[in-house]
């Protein structure tokens, strides 16, 4: 663990409005304040990310995106660009979450466009990754993840991979309130790291962030960040709700 940075991240998805945003980071800020090793962030909908930062200088919270389009700038009615976050005083960006491959078409050649993207313009992605409930009951979880983690990470140079966090994110446990067991968690992010043993050597696996991510919460979290694989959390509902976050916080200290 001392290899790599332990971070917390939410994931509003489509909710708050730019006010509402402002009143829940305030109401986060000094109950976020005793952190220590753990480093905190907010990922928002592009129209509360001015909101956002504001709301959030002055504290260890940095703020995030959910998506972004790889291209620099062009015919891409309704799209984002990384300078566009960039310029916003955003530092991390979400990728290819499960929500985005099965909603919007978001593919795995997509998002390797999107983390290359991002890496180039200075914000770290945030790759999610993972299987499906029928994936796993077939057994064939780790060559879904494999695949995703091999083409999504495509010519990344050996010296950005440590940019990268990754989060390992069961399908099957977003938003359903049906949390992977510790040891299923645990298990998946060793492997990832092993795959990324295999495509950046060891010293470089070490180094990189892997986060578990699916209905984790307040009561659940301590056991799932003691893996010793599982370096934080994607949070989506329980980011929403300032006394959970902090308790996750918390427990990732
Ligand atoms: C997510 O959206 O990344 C997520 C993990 O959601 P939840 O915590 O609500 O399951």
């Amino acid at each position: 663990r001392r290899y790599r940075k332990t971070i917390i991240a939410g994931n509003w998805k489509m909710n708050k409005t730019p006010s509402e945003a402002k009143a829940l980071i305030e109401e986060m800020k000094p109950l976020l304040s005793k952190t220590k090793w753990c480093e905190m962030v907010l990922c928002v909908p592009f129209t509360d990310i001015q909101a956002a930062v504001k709301a959030a200088k002055g504290s260890k919270i940095a703020i995030g995106a959910e998506n972004m389009h790889f291209e620099k700038s062009g015919a891409f009615t309704g799209e984002i660009s990384a300078d566009m976050l960039k310029e916003l005083g955003v530092k991390y960006v979400i990728v290819g979450h499960s929500e985005r491959r099965q909603y919007f078409n978001e593919t795995d050649e997509n998002c390797n466009k999107k983390v290359k993207a991002a890496i180039e313009n200075g914000l770290r992605p945030i790759l999610c990754v993972g299987e499906s409930l029928a994936e796993r009951e077939q057994d064939v979880t780790m060559e879904v993840i494999r695949k995703q983690v091999k083409i999504a990470l495509q010519g990344v140079a050996a010296e950005d991979i440590k940019k990268v966090v990754i989060a390992y994110e069961p399908i099957w446990a977003i938003g359903t309130g049906k949390t992977a067991t510790s040891e299923q968690a645990g298990e998946v992010c060793a492997k990832i790291r092993d795959c990324l043993r295999e495509l950046y050597g060891a010293r470089a696996a070490r180094a990189i962030t892997i986060q578990y991510g699916g209905s984790m919460n307040a009561k659940n979290a301590a056991e799932l960040l003691a893996q010793p694989d599982v370096d934080g959390g994607l949070i989506g509902g329980a980011s929403l709700k300032s006394a959970d976050f902090a308790a996750i916080v918390e427990a990732a200290n």
